[in-house]
This record gives C-alpha cells, sequence and structure tokens, in this order.
C-alpha cells in the first residue's frame, strides 16, 4: 500500500477564496494499519459482503491531535456499511440518523408500494402517472434528506450542504457520505485538531473499475471538493 507523495484531502473554500487541505502522508501508517486489520478481520465489522454483489467501498482514516497533544485515530467508511449508518467505533454521518430514518422509512414504502403498483399495471396512461408520481416523490424525499446535511467548519460556522452545489443541479447522490467529510466533522465536533487523512478502497473493485481493492484515492470530485474547502477552514496548521 502506497500513496503519492503529494496525495492531499481537501478543496477551495469560499469563504477565504483559497484552498485548505489535509495531507495523506501523516495518515499513511493508520491507514495501513486499518487496511490489515480489515483484511485479517480484526475488527467487529464484517468484510465479506465487501467481495460480494455489493462490491466494496471507501475507507479512511484521520490522524489528530487532542487538547493535550496526544495523538487520536478516527476510522470512517463511506455511504452505509452492510445496511448500517451507525457502527460503534466508526465515526457517524453528518446527520442525525433518527431524523433520517423517521423521514426516509415511510417516503420509501410509499414509493415502493408505487413500483409495486407499476409492475402490475398494463395501461399506458396509468403507467404513466404512476411513474410522474414517483419521481416527484423521489426527487422531493432526496431534498428533505439532503436539509439534514449541516456542515460545520473549524472557526465554529455551519452551512446547509445545498448551499455549496449549483440549485438547479442539485447535489449529487452520495455526497456528504464519504470518509472525508465524516471524519472531518467528527474531529472538529470533539475538538480534535486534524494532522493528516487518508482514503482507500477495500473489497471487490467497482463496476466502472475506478476503485480498487487497497489504493489510496484523492476526494471525490462530484461530492467532496466542493465541500471539503469549507469543512478545513480555520484549521491551526
Ligand atoms: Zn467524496
Ligand atoms: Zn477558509
Amino acid at each position: 500500500m502506497s500513496a503519492p507523495e503529494e496525495l492531499q484531502y481537501g478543496g477551495y473554500c469560499p469563504e477565504c477564496k483559497t484552498h485548505h487541505e489535509l495531507p495523506a502522508q501523516p495518515a499513511m501508517q493508520a491507514a495501513a494499519a486499518l487496511f490489515t486489520a480489515l483484511e485479517e478481520n480484526t475488527l467487529p465489522l464484517a468484510t465479506e459482503y465487501l467481495f460480494g454483489p455489493a462490491r466494496g467501498k471507501m475507507f479512511g482514516v484521520l490522524v489528530a491531535r487532542d487538547r493535550t497533544g496526544q495523538e487520536q485515530i478516527l476510522k470512517g467508511f463511506s455511504g452505509q456499511h452492510n445496511g448500517e449508518w451507525l457502527i460503534p467505533g466508526w465515526v457517524p454521518p453528518l446527520f442525525d440518523v433518527n431524523q433520517f430514518t423517521m423521514i426516509n422509512t415511510p417516503e420509501e414504502k410509499r414509493i415502493k408500494s408505487l413500483s409495486a403498483q407499476l409492475a402490475d399495471t398494463t395501461c399506458t396512461r396509468e403507467i404513466q402517472t404512476l411513474k410522474a408520481a414517483r419521481k416527484t416523490r423521489s426527487q422531493t424525499l432526496m431534498k428533505e434528506l439532503h436539509h439534514l446535511y449541516i456542515l460545520h467548519n473549524f472557526k465554529g460556522e455551519q452551512r446547509p450542504m445545498a448551499r455549496f452545489f449549483p440549485p438547479d443541479k442539485g447535489m449529487p447522490t452520495g455526497a456528504g457520505d464519504c470518509c472525508a467529510p465524516k471524519l472531518i466533522q467528527h474531529a472538529l465536533q470533539n475538538e480534535l485538531t486534524p494532522i493528516g487523512m487518508a482514503e482507500f478502497y477495500f473489497g471487490c473493485e467497482n463496476r466502472s473499475q475506478t476503485r480498487r481493492h487497497g489504493h489510496f484515492y484523492p476526494p471525490c470530485a462530484s461530492g467532496c471538493a466542493p465541500i471539503l474547502g469549507f469543512m478545513l477552514c480555520g484549521i491551526k496548521g
């Protein structure tokens, strides 16, 4: 496992009109240790499914110092792991999981029932109506869920995540669910000063073959690059 010397995590900060970055090198040792623990299955976290049809995912570590100068290592996984947002020992998502579930579960049921009705009908007009209804419901649900994502930074400021994406296009799927934003948000909410961060892929390579087992990757351009600069704003060097 190795990463290019210059690998960094961060982005453009619209507040300061400059870039804020975290280097990957200080987190390399911790990343390698996490990789080994996942390979040897010594963590209370099932990894077999990452080699099945669900395929692999990104994992990340953030090395930080606490107020006493002690080194702390945070671990994160992208999105959900095996259907779970919260797993002890791993950083949580950016939103309140109870709130998310309260909005998501009933609406997801309604959307599934529309799909079931669609599968049952052959009437063209009804198909069109049902499809339109399903699309509207899904889009509204996505918007409501995205409202739960509030980004913080090291100056104690907060902004709705939606503000960092063009309003006409909306937010890309999975924005805010990558390891990097989860790790940074958890660090700043626990008064930890990050020193380095690294993200690697673990499991069966993705369909488009842009992610391979044991390789390090920079922050994703669609979801992370627009937000990490703001989140790192105010960090002490
Ligand atoms: Zn990302
Ligand atoms: Zn800034």
